[in-house]
């Protein structure tokens, strides 16, 4: 008979591991999702695409209903899991209806960060994380309401890209000196924010969001050094907190995220976590590569394989508003460190790469990254680059030429 395997969160670290967990140990689990959101898994990194109007919500979804049915999941979607009783092995969910588990998976996401000024529980104060928000989000465009969305990294500028596109006037402001600063270096985030300002928003850096204005409803932003911005809406696009109250109530250890070690199980007997709410040798992932590659472990790990999860080489390769950019490894230049940069801002491009002990160590591109994999494949190889050096920073059709050919 198989063993029920229950999955809590229906976003996509969960459906990729359905997808995984199904190749590799067909028939062993019946298989149930409990996810609260009120449609089937879908891919939310193409929110922003629907926000910009080039998608349509419809299209995202990750599999079509007889997917599911085909692989023998029940979904219950519109439900949100509310306990745990890990002695019991049963996950309460809140219709006081409870389901057994012999093994239990914590997909459950992330929440965005709410910042703690005043004013942050006023009307007209959102987020941008789900398809509900974004069907707020566009009918707020299309009234030409004045929105700021208060931070400047990968969320805060899709969200800015999609209102402007989608017709509001846009601020955004952000508390570091440059965009992106995690992914970015200086050069590469100042032709972003130039490229970024080029399609009507406009940005404001060291910007410190003392409070909101407004009655009931917001009226305005009002920056610590006393600058104010005029606004019908803030979203805050500032930072996400892993969902991690269903495994601490249940006595799981959770530190930022849901603690889990290289077989991605918590300290709690057959019960797992992966995806953006668990934490890894000290590391929660922002981002779907890393949910994946996790994803393929723990379906090895649940078949029976002695597969371990040993962390991921974060990559950024996006569009940012429109703009491709990519970041990978550790692009600071610094002692022991060597760059090759390529800067043309009239075009629209920078590139630097970056090579310590004769590999390369990390890469940033903003506008050309076609070659973003290649680099991404030398950077997680730690291959010796002394062969393709001279041509590397041209791309991998001109570093190796014979082998392109
Ligand atoms: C607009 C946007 C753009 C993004 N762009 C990129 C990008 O370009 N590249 C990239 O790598 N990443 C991007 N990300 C991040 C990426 O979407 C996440 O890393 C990924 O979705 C994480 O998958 P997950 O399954 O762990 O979490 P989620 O996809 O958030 O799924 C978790 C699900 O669990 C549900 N849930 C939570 N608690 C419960 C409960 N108690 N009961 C039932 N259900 C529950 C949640 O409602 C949610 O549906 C973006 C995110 C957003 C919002």
């Amino acid at each position: 008979m198989s063993e029920p395997l229950v999955i809590v969160g229906n976003g996509m670290a969960a459906a990729r591991l359905v997808d995984e967990l199904t190749k590799v140990a067909q028939g062993r689990y019946a298989i149930a999702v409990i996810g609260d959101e009120p449609r089937l898994a879908y891919n939310r990194v193409l929110l922003s695409s629907v926000l910009a109007g080039e998608t349509a919500s419809h299209d995202i979804e990750l599999r079509p209903a007889n997917w599911w049915r085909d692989r023998g999941v029940t979904l219950k979607y519109g439900c949100v899991a509310t306990e745990i009783d890990v002695g019991r092995r049963e996950l309460k969910i809140a219709n006081e209806e409870s389901i057994a588990f012999s093994r239990l998976i914590l997909a459950t996401g992330s929440t965005p960060l709410r910042l703690n000024v005043p004013g942050a529980d006023l009307a007209g104060v959102h987020t941008f994380r789900d398809s509900r928000d974004v069907d707020l989000l566009l009918t707020l465009a299309a009234r030409k309401k004045r929105v700021v969305v208060v931070g400047g990294g990968l969320l805060g500028l899709e969200a800015a890209y999609g209102l402007a596109k989608a017709g509001a006037p846009v601020t955004l402001i952000h508390l570091m000196e440059r965009l992106m600063e995690r992914q970015l270096d200086a050069p590469a985030a100042d032709l972003l924010k130039s490229l970024v300002e080029r399609k009507g928003i406009n940005i404001l850096l060291n910007a410190n969001t003392a409070r909101i204005h407004g009655e009931t409803r917001v009226e305005g932003v009002e920056l610590a050094d006393g600058r104010r911005i005029e606004a019908d809406a803030v979203i805050f696009a500032a930072g996400i907190r892993p969902n991690v109250a269903l495994a601490k109530e249940a006595g799981i250890s959770v530190n930022r995220g849901v603690v889990v070690d290289d077989c991605l199980q918590t300290g709690a007997p057959d019960i797992f976590a992966r995806g953006e709410c668990a934490e890894h040798r000290g590391i929660c992932y922002g981002l779907v590569e890393p949910a994946y590659e996790q994803a393929r472990v723990l379906a090895r790990h649940l078949a029976g394989g002695a597969a371990r999860y040993g962390g991921s080489v974060v990559a950024t390769n996006l569009k940012v508003s429109g703009v491709s950019v990519f970041s990978a490894g550790d692009f600071m230049s610094g002692e022991g460190r060597e760059a090759i940069v390529l800067s043309d801002a009239r075009g629209g491009t920078y590139k630097k790469l970056v090579i310590a002990e004769g590999r390369l160590t990390g890469a940033v591109l903003v506008g050309d990254t076609a070659d973003a994999l290649w680099y991404l494949e030398l950077i997680r190889n730690r291959e010796p680059i002394a062969r393709i050096r001279a041509g590397m920073m041209f791309g991998r059709s001109l570093a190796l030429p014979a082998e392109a050919a």
